[in-house]
């Protein structure tokens, strides 16, 4: 042990490891969080109550077995910049460390009965590419792991720019392309419970708009799971 925390502190001396939250240094190899950031995670605990804020975010819209979200979202918030790492700086040790809690969150839940599938929502083509990841599938692997349950990257896809109709105006065809989920082979889905899995849940429109998709598979049961929740 003490070898190791030797060799742990020279490795520290060549290769900062930092907080990926506040940056501290005060952090050992092993961990991605400081002890303050991880004790100032503002967690949701949605996964215990039915009727929670992001299960009443779909009344009326689609049919949910539930919902919930791990972690609250506000500006300027340590969610924020971990959000901020984990999309934009390439940092995907955050989505499977989140994706790990959250798959052992759900575990603990009686209440929850256990999906046969996580699919990730699905970015554009083009945006997954520029990035190299999609963010809810880097999610979807650590939840993976902790419910043992499988992941259907495939299930369903999303269309690209050039695919949607050319003649409308900028502002509805952006609208539009939310939209455009396309689900190829129905029959792995259906009779079966899936769970939806995206990193961030605010006005709930392009969940909603992948769930209306999914749901066209006979018998599909849905819930939906996010890293992060926003009221607006
Ligand atoms: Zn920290």
């Amino acid at each position: 042990m003490l070898f190791k925390n030797a060799i742990d502190s020279v490795t520290h001396l060549f290769f900062p490891h930092i907080c990926a939250a506040c940056g501290s240094d005060i952090i050992s190899q092993q961990q991605l969080l400081c002890l303050t950031c991880t004790e100032k995670l503002p967690l949701t605990n949605y996964h215990a109550y039915p009727d929670n804020p992001v299960e009443k975010t779909f009344w009326g819209r689609i049919p949910l077995i539930y919902a919930s979200s791990y972690l609250y979202f506000s500006k300027d918030s340590i969610v924020q910049q971990l959000m901020h790492q984990f999309k934009y700086k390439g940092n995907q040790d955050i989505g499977t460390y989140f994706g790990k809690k959250m798959g052992a969150a759900f575990q603990t839940a009686t209440r929850l009965q256990k999906p046969d599938f996580l699919v990730p929502l699905p970015l554009h083509p083009s945006r997954e590419k520029k990035r190299g990841y999609n963010q809810a599938g880097i999610l979807c692997d650590g939840m993976s792991e902790a419910m043992n349950v499988p992941v259907l990257r495939q299930a369903v896809t999303r269309k690209t720019h050039t695919e949607t109709q050319t003649h409308k105006n900028r502002a509805s065809r952006w609208q539009n392309m939310d939209g455009r989920f396309w689900i190829g082979d129905p029959s792995i889905l259906e009779n079966k419970h899936v769970m939806l899995v995206d990193d961030v849940i605010t006005t709930g429109a392009t969940l909603e708009a992948c769930g209306q998709e999914l749901l066209k598979a006979k018998g599909l049961l849905l819930s939906i799971a996010t890293l992060a929740y926003t009221s607006v």
